[in-house]
């Protein structure tokens, strides 16, 4: 996958690009990163990529011309990429982190994984002035209901849980089992040493009987979906034989 972050602080992004699963898809090349600073598009000595708002008031605005620079040289390396890979009509569109965007669920995740890239606008101070948006942006992206300082971390949060769902970043299917992929919190998980604390494993972990154990797993996600997260309980279909384990609890 693609992905161009446009940020003016560049340097944020090692987070994803030297630690961890994300840092392992990018040397695997199945993801390729490329972080474009507008102020490497400005023409002045002070490299401005700001001003004060129009009509008064606090804070700064993202000047236009710079990002919409920035933006343009992401598509031109990105229909370059495309075209070496052979894509036609590839689909990458220019995401803008904010808080006025949707709010990021596992199925916008999965919805991502499917474009060929994506190019993230990452915004700083009031934001950025807004015919960049009408410009440019395809859609807008929210990571919460609350306001940060910039778009890096929530571009990050998104490449990241983007990445991850990618086919074959991850070495086993872990990322299948995790919250919310079947509807469901995750259940608990142990490892040694067998008691901590006076808390013992779960017997039923124990037994090597896999059935059991897929069993109680799923009766432990259940259990947590109906306290924390009734929301999600309330829309859930079990499968078959999820029905069925859920009728032996009622007995
Ligand atoms: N004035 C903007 C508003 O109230 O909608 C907030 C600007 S915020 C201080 C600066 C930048 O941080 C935004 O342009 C956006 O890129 C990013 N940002 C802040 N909170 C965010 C969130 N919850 N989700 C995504 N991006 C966010």
């Amino acid at each position: 996958m693609f992905l161009a972050f446009v940020s003016i602080m560049p340097q944020m992004f090692t987070a994803i690009t030297e630690h961890g699963i994300t840092a392992r898809a990018v040397e695997r090349g199945q993801v390729q990163i490329h972080i474009i600073s507008p102020r490497d598009f400005t023409t002045d000595n002070y490299r401005r990529i700001d001003d004060r708002p129009f009509g008064g008031g606090p804070g700064m605005v993202m000047l236009a011309e710079p990002l919409s620079q920035a933006i343009e040289y992401a598509k031109a390396l990105a229909k370059q990429h495309f075209d070496d890979k052979g894509i036609p009509n590839p689909n990458c569109p220019v995401i803008y982190l904010s808080p006025q965007g949707t709010s990021l669920n596992e199925q916008m995740v999965l919805s991502c994984c499917q474009f060929d890239g994506m190019i993230l606008l990452c915004g700083r101070y009031e934001g950025v002035d807004e015919r960049v948006i009408e410009s440019y942006v395809d859609s807008q992206i929210s990571i919460g209901d609350y306001v940060l300082t910039g778009g890096e971390l929530p571009a990050m949060v998104l490449a990241d849980s983007v990445i991850r769902r990618l086919p074959d970043v991850m070495n086993d299917d872990s990322a299948l089992q995790d919250s919310f992929v079947d509807g469901l919190l995750d259940c608990p998980h142990y490892t040694k040493p067998l008691i901590f604390k006076d808390k013992k494993v779960p017997d039923v972990l124990l037994t090597g009987h896999h059935a059991n154990i897929k069993k109680w797993r799923f009766l432990e996600q259940v259990k947590r979906t109906k306290t924390h997260r009734p929301d999600l309980w309330d829309k859930f279909t079990p499968t078959k034989e999820q029905a069925k384990w859920l009728k032996e609890l009622d007995k």
